[in-house]
């Protein structure tokens, strides 16, 4: 395994740094992992976008969730905490998935509870479309190791290191559209988009964190505000030279490059892992 600077980060941390070792999460460092990195069309070579914080965090849960976590050597029931951006299927219909193999078998025993964080009004969407997925076959698990949470900022329930704050993006509005911001106890700051076109709150933020996690879920030419497109990227990334974006939810094929983006947009690809370590972005390549 190799891990090496990032060749589009600040100029300061344009070093390449190679160690043999795999990475250890430890007090000062934070794993951001991409189990998918695809739109809701899931192009070629891409499933629907998927962020893993730390080994225990997803942001989101798409349809082939299960899949997913199994190629990346993960089990469900490794994952503490779920933060959900909003109500789209490539967003939440894998819910009943995750829970439904918890309950038959990586936690037949039920001794493991799932944080979910989630806007108000997530709650009976979440049991709704699991007895719609499984009827009359949920209700225990939600019940009883299935831990609802509407607040929109506070600790991340689950883990040990993590704050949040939720906040209004720019998508379809009946999906009740929000991204995250989480600071990490070592000062560490991110945030992911959801899915989100071009707003106020991402100006404002994407100036103030280390990294933002941003969809360019369609092309240029397409008619709406509702996603970021290759232009609309390019400009906030230029705006923020300081700032790493790691481009996901994307609507291009994973061999294909969209070419007019500055250095300091990283497009990635499904499988691919970033740590956060004294002040730089790594990425680890296996
Ligand atoms: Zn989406
Ligand atoms: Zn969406």
């Amino acid at each position: 395994m190799e891990r090496r600077a990032t060749n589009s980060i600040r100029n300061m941390w344009r070093v390449t740094k190679a160690v043999s070792h795999p990475p250890t999460i430890g007090d000062n460092m934070v794993e951001v992992r991409f189990l998918g990195s695809g739109n809701a069309f899931c192009p070629e070579g891409r499933l629907h976008s998927l962020v893993l914080i730390d080994g225990q965090i997803l942001i989101d849960a798409p349809p082939t969730i299960l899949y997913q976590l199994q190629r990346a050597g993960l089990s469900p029931s490794d994952i503490n905490t779920l933060l959900i951006t909003h109500w789209h299927g490539d967003h939440i219909f894998g819910f009943p998935f995750f829970i439904l193999e918890r309950k038959y078998i990586s936690d037949r025993e039920g001794k493991n509870i799932v944080n979910v964080h989630l806007h108000k009004g997530g709650n009976e969407r979440f049991c709704n479309i699991s007895e719609l997925a499984f009827p009359e076959t949920l209700a225990d698990v939600l019940q009883n190791n299935v831990r609802f949470h509407n607040s929109p900022t506070g600790l991340v329930e689950g883990v040990q290191e993590w704050q949040y704050e939720r906040f209004e993006v720019n998508h379809v509005p009946v999906t009740d559209p929000h991204g995250y911001q989480l600071t990490h106890t070592s000062g560490f700051t991110i945030i992911h988009c959801g899915d989100s076109g071009p707003c106020e709150e991402i100006e404002k933020r994407s100036s103030e964190v280390d990294v933002v996690i941003i969809e360019v879920g369609i092309p240029d030419g397409v008619p709406t505000e509702m996603h970021f497109k290759p232009s609309s990227l390019r400009e906030l990334a230029e705006k923020n030279p300081q700032t790493i974006f790691l481009a996901t939810h994307l609507f291009t094929s994973n061999n294909e490059i969209i070419s007019e983006l500055p250095s300091n947009v990283i497009q990635v690809s499904d499988g691919d892992r970033f740590s956060w370590e004294d002040g730089q972005l790594l990425q680890i390549s296996n």
